[in-house]
C-alpha cells in the first residue's frame, strides 16, 4: 500500500488514513491557502509499526522520495550545512487528542547547520535557540529523558533574566549543556544526522500512541484503541525571527457562545509551542491589526474562507514569519453546548446549511446539559472535594443524612442536599424531596446516579474522600473539615465539585422554555427552531414514564405524547404500606378481599388523575411488578423489634415477622414478582383492572393500555388477559392489553405472545440483567469498573442498549411479533428510552415509540429527529 501522501494528494475526508491534522492540512493546501509544504505518513503505517514493532517494508524509501520532492520544492536540503531545510514531525490521529501525543520541531539542526541557519537568517540568537529547542524536545519525546533536566538547566542559566534576554552565546552554551544531559541520561550522543533525527522522531510519534496518558484519554473519550496515529512532516516556518514574526491560535466564532467575531491569541517573536506553554503573555488577536495589518486582513479572509468551506466553526493555528502568514492547522472546533445550538442556527440563517443538517449538528447530550441550572460564580477556595459528575446541575441546600430528615425539612420549605454513603430504593422519597444528592460510594451507574438522572436531579456520587457518618449525621472532608446536619453545601453535578456554603445559582433558560414560559435570547430561539424541526421529521413518538398527575402534566409540557409506563407500585408506598401489609397478612379469602377493597378506591383516584392529565393520549399502566417483601419492613429490623419487645410484641408484629420470613427470597429479582405475583395472589391484578375501568368511566377521553410485567410464557398472559377482558367488558370500558418484553424467553417466543398481546413494551432494564445474567443492583459497584477498563464493554449496558446481545433479542421480538400481529404496537419503557444511542437503535428496529422520564423527553425528541435524518 501507499504509506506516504503529499499534502497535495490528500483531502479532508481521508481522516482514517491521514488523521485529522494531515487531512485538513491537505484540504487547506488544495484550497490554495498558504500551508508550508509537507507530507503525511499514514495511520496504517503506524498500525503496522505497533503490531510488528518495526516500520513496514519500503516505508523508508517512500519517505525518502517525498522528502526529496519537498527539498526540490524548497530549494534546500534537510539539515544542509550552509542553508538547511528544517521540518517538524507532528502527530495527528483521526480524533483529536489534545496534548496527548508528541511533536518535534526544528529537525535538521546540528553543529554545522545551526551556523548556516544563523547566517541565512542573519540572526545567531534565533539559530541557537532553535537548536536548543530541538535537543530539548527530541530528548524528551524521542529519547524519553525527563523534561525537568532540561528545564532545570535553562532556569539555572537564566537566573533572574527573562528568556528573551538570553544572548546567542548563552544559548550556544546551553546547547552544550543539553547535549551533556542527553549523553548522561540516554547513554548516547544526540544524533547529528538529519535523516536519522527524522526517522527516530517518526517512530517516537508512532510509539506515543500507546503512551499511558494517551491510552487513558482514549478510554475516557471512547476512542478505539486500534486506530493509530498518522505523522505529518512539515517544512518549518519561524515565528521567532523577531518582532515582525509571531504565532497564534484563533476560532472563527466564539466557541463559548457561538457569537461571530475575532477570537484568538497572538504571541510576537515566538514558536507555536510557546503559546500553549504560557511562557509569555499572549495578546488578544485584535491587536494583530496594529502589529501587522496586512497579515491580519489576510488571516480574517482565510477564516471566512474556511467557514464557508467547512460550513462550520473552525479553529486554527498560524505563524507569521517576517510578515508572511502561514497556516499550520485547522479543524472543525470543539464548542460548548450553548454554542453548538447557536452556531447551527446561525449557519442556517447564513445559508451554509439546511435545517436537517443543523439538527444533525447538535446532540441530546448537549441539550440535556443546557437544561440544568448552573453555578454563576466560582468558589474554588471553598471546594471540599470532587466526586463523579453523575447528573448535571447546581444544587444548594442543607446537608441531611437520611431520607426522613430530607422529607421533613423539605416539607418545611427548606432546600436540602441528601448525603448518603450510597442510596437504595428506600431513599426515593428523600431523593425526591432533596435539591441534590451526594454519595461517597458508587459510580455513574449506581442507584443514586441512575435515579437522579432519571429525575433530572443534580447528583455527585462516589466522592470517596468524604467520610459519611449517617448515625452521627455528619461527614468529614479532607483537611478535617466536618459538615454537620443543617450546614449548607453546594454540589455541581456537571463537574462533581462539592463546596462548603452557598454558591449562587442561575436557572436554565432552556428548561424554563420547555416548561412553557416565554424566554428571550438567541439560545432559546435556536433550541426552539431545532426542536420544531426535529419534531417534524421524527417517526418515533415520545412518551413519558410517569406515576403521578404532576409528573404527567410536566411531561406533557415537555412534549410527551402519552405515558409509556406508570409504575403502580409507587402508589403503594407511604401511608398505603399498611394496607398492602394487610393484604399480605390476610389468611382467609374474606380478609384478602377486605384489604383489596380498601386499596381499590385509592387506585381509582390515582388513575383518574392520570387520565385527566393525559386526556386524549395513551396511558400505559403496568400492573404491580416488584416482590411483595419490598412493601414489608426489613427482616433484621423487625426481628430485633420483636425480640426486644419479647412477650410484649404485638400480634401484628409477630405475624408480620412470619410473613417477612416466608416471603424472603435469595434472588428476589428472579422470584415472585410481576405476572407471577398476579397469578399467586388472587384478586390483586383484578382489583387494579377494576380501578382502571372505574377511572376510565369517569374520564373524558381515556386511552388506557394495561401492561402485564415479566411475562415469559404466553399462558401466563392468557390467564391474566381473560380476567381483564371480562372486567373491562362488565364495566363497558375499552382498553388495550399488552405485555412487557423483559424476560429473554418472551423475546424468543414473541410470535406466540403476540397472539395474546395488543402491544409490546421492552423493559430493557430487566431484559439486560437477565440476558447478561447479572444483577444491576450488585454489579455496578463490584466489577463494572474493571469491565470498562478491560474493554469488555465500552459503556455500561444499563446506560446504552447492548445492540449485539439485548438488541438481538429485541429484533427477534419485533420481527416475530409483527409477523403474528401486523398492527402490534411497539415501544420501550426501560431507562434506555432516554439514552441517545438507544433512541437511534429503537428507530432502526422500527419501534413506534420510546418512553423515558419526563426530564429526558426533549432529549428523546431531538434524538428521534436526528435518527430519522
Ligand atoms: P498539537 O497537535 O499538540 O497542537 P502540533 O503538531 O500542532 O501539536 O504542533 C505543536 C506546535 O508547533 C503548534 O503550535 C504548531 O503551530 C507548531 N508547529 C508545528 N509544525 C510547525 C512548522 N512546520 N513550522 C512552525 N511551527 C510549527
Ligand atoms: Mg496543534
Ligand atoms: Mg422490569
Amino acid at each position: 500500500p501507499k504509506y506516504v501522501y503529499d499534502f497535495t494528494e490528500g483531502n479532508k475526508d481521508l481522516k482514517d488514513l491521514l488523521g485529522g491534522k494531515g487531512a485538513n492540512l491537505a484540504e487547506m493546501t488544495n484550497l490554495g491557502l498558504p500551508v508550508p509544504p509537507g507530507f503525511t505518513i499514514t495511520a496504517e503505517a503506524c498500525r503496522h509499526y505497533l503490531r510488528h514493532g518495526g516500520m513496514p517494508e519500503g516505508l523508508g524509501d517512500e519517505i525518502g522520495s517525498h522528502l526529496a520532492a519537498l527539498e526540490a520544492r524548497m530549494g534546500r536540503r534537510l539539515g544542509e550545512a550552509d542553508d538547511p531545510l528544517l521540518v517538524s514531525v507532528r502527530s495527528g490521529a483521526k480524533f483529536s487528542m489534545p496534548g496527548m501525543m508528541e511533536t518535534v520541531l526544528n529537525i535538521g539542526l546540528n553543529d554545522q547547520s545551526v551556523l548556516g541557519l544563523a547566517k541565512q537568517a542573519g540572526n545567531e540568537r534565533f539559530a541557537w535557540d532553535s537548536y536548543r529547542r530541538l535537543i530539548q524536545m527530541f530528548g524528551k519525546t524521542v529519547l524519553g529523558i525527563d523534561g525537568e533536566h532540561f528545564e532545570d538547566a535553562l532556569d539555572e542559566l537564566k537566573g533572574d533574566r527573562h528568556d528573551t534576554d538570553l544572548e546567542a552565546s548563552d544559548l550556544q552554551r546551553l546547547v552544550e549543556t543539553f547535549k551533556g544531559i542527553v549523553r548522561r541520561e540516554a547513554g548516547r550522543e544526540f544524533p547529528s544526522d538529519p535523516r536519522e533525527q527524522m526517522d527516530l522522531a517518526v517512530a517516537a510519534v508512532f510509539a506515543s500512541w500507546n503512551a499511558p496518558r494517551a491510552v487513558l484519554y482514549r478510554r475516557q473519550e471512547r476512542i478505539p484503541a486500534g486506530l493509530g496515529t498518522a505523522v505529518n512532516v512539515v517544512a518549518m516556518v519561524f515565528g521567532n525571527l523577531g518582532d515582525d514574526s509571531g504565532t497564534g491560535v484563533a476560532f472563527t466564532r466564539d466557541p463559548g457562545s457561538g457569537r461571530q467575531g475575532v477570537y484568538g491569541d497572538y504571541l510576537q517573536n515566538a514558536q507555536g509551542e510557546d503559546v500553549v506553554a504560557g511562557i509569555r503573555n499572549t495578546v488578544p488577536l485584535q491587536e494583530l491589526e496594529t502589529i501587522d495589518p496586512a497579515s491580519y486582513r489576510e488571516l480574517l479572509d482565510i477564516m471566512a474562507t474556511l467557514e464557508r468551506h467547512y460550513r462550520d466553526l473552525c479553529d486554527i493555528e498560524f505563524t507569521i514569519e517576517r510578515g508572511k502568514l502561514w497556516m499550520l492547522q485547522t479543524r472543525v472546533g470543539k464548542r460548548t453546548p450553548e454554542a453548538a445550538f447557536c452556531i447551527a442556527s446561525q449557519l442556517v440563517d447564513e445559508g451554509l446549511i439546511d435545517l436537517d443538517e443543523a439538527v444533525e449538528r447538535v446532540t441530546g447530550d448537549q441539550l440535556a446539559q443546557l437544561m440544568f441550572p448552573r453555578f454563576s460564580g466560582t468558589a474554588d477556595n471553598r471546594r471540599l472535594t470532587t466526586g463523579m459528575n453523575a447528573s448535571p446541575g447546581a444544587a444548594v441546600g442543607k446537608a441531611v443524612f437520611s431520607s426522613e430528615r430530607a422529607v421533613e425539612l423539605a416539607g418545611r420549605g427548606e432546600d436540602v442536599i441528601l448525603v448518603r454513603r450510597e442510596t437504595n430504593p428506600d431513599d426515593l422519597s428523600g431523593m425526591i424531596a432533596a435539591r441534590g444528592v451526594l454519595t461517597s460510594r458508587g459510580g455513574k451507574t449506581s442507584h443514586a446516579a441512575v435515579v437522579a438522572r432519571g429525575m433530572g436531579k443534580t447528583c455527585v456520587c462516589g466522592a470517596e474522600e468524604l467520610d459519611v457518618d449517617p448515625h452521627e449525621r455528619r461527614f468529614t472532608a479532607p483537611g478535617g473539615i466536618t459538615v454537620e446536619e443543617g450546614d449548607v453545601i453546594s454540589i455541581d453535578g456537571g463537574t462533581g465539585a462539592v463546596y462548603l456554603g452557598e454558591v449562587p445559582v442561575a436557572p436554565s433558560p432552556v428548561a424554563q422554555y420547555f416548561e412553557g414560559r416565554s424566554v428571550d435570547g438567541e439560545l432559546v430561539a435556536a433550541v426552539d427552531r431545532l426542536m420544531t424541526h426535529a419534531d417534524s421529521v421524527r417517526r418515533l413518538a415520545v412518551r413519558a414514564n410517569a406515576d403521578t398527575p404532576e409528573d404527567a402534566a410536566r411531561a406533557r409540557r415537555f412534549g410527551a405524547q402519552g405515558i409509556g409506563l406508570c409504575r403502580t407500585e409507587h402508589m403503594f408506598l407511604g401511608e398505603r404500606r399498611r394496607l398492602v401489609e394487610d393484604l399480605i397478612l390476610a389468611s382467609t379469602p374474606r380478609e384478602r378481599q377486605t384489604a383489596l377493597d380498601a386499596l381499590e378506591p385509592l387506585q381509582t383516584d390515582d388513575f383518574t388523575g392520570l387520565f385527566a392529565a393525559m386526556e386524549g393520549l395513551p396511558v400505559t399502566i403496568r400492573l404491580i411488578d416488584p416482590p411483595l417483601h419490598e412493601f414489608l419492613p426489613d427482616l433484621t429490623d423487625l426481628a430485633v423489634r420483636v425480640a426486644l419487645a419479647a412477650d410484649g410484641a404485638s400480634a401484628r408484629d409477630r405475624r408480620l415477622l412470619e410473613a417477612v420470613r416466608r416471603l424472603h427470597e435469595e434472588n428476589p429479582m428472579l422470584g415472585l414478582r410481576g405476572v407471577r405475583l398476579g397469578l399467586a395472589v388472587p384478586g390483586l391484578f383484578a382489583m387494579q383492572v377494576r380501578a382502571i375501568a372505574a377511572a376510565a368511566r369517569r374520564a373524558a377521553d381515556p386511552r388506557a393500555e394495561i401492561m402485564i410485567p415479566l411475562v415469559g410464557a404466553v399462558q401466563e398472559l392468557e390467564i391474566v388477559r381473560e380476567e381483564a377482558v371480562r372486567i373491562l367488558a362488565e364495566a363497558g370500558v375499552s382498553a388495550l392489553i399488552g405485555t412487557m418484553i423483559e424476560v429473554p424467553r418472551a423475546a424468543l417466543t414473541a410470535g406466540r405472545i403476540a397472539g395474546a398481546a395488543q402491544f409490546f413494551s421492552f423493559g430493557t432494564n430487566d431484559l439486560t440483567q437477565m440476558t447478561w445474567g447479572f444483577s444491576r443492583d450488585d454489579v455496578e459497584s463490584s466489577f463494572f469498573g474493571k469491565y470498562l477498563d478491560l474493554g469488555v464493554f465500552g459503556v455500561s449496558p444499563f446506560e446504552s442498549i447492548d445492540r449485539e446481545g439485548v438488541g438481538r433479542l429485541m429484533r427477534i421480538a419485533v420481527e416475530e411479533g409483527r409477523r403474528a400481529r401486523p398492527d402490534l404496537k411497539l415501544g420501550i419503557c426501560g431507562e434506555h428510552g432516554g439514552d441517545p444511542d438507544s433512541v437511534h437503535f429503537c428507530h432502526d428496529i422500527g419501534l413506534d415509540y420510546v418512553s423515558c422520564s419526563p426530564f429526558r423527553i426533549p432529549v428523546a425528541r431531538l434524538e428521534a429527529g436526528r435518527a430519522a435524518l
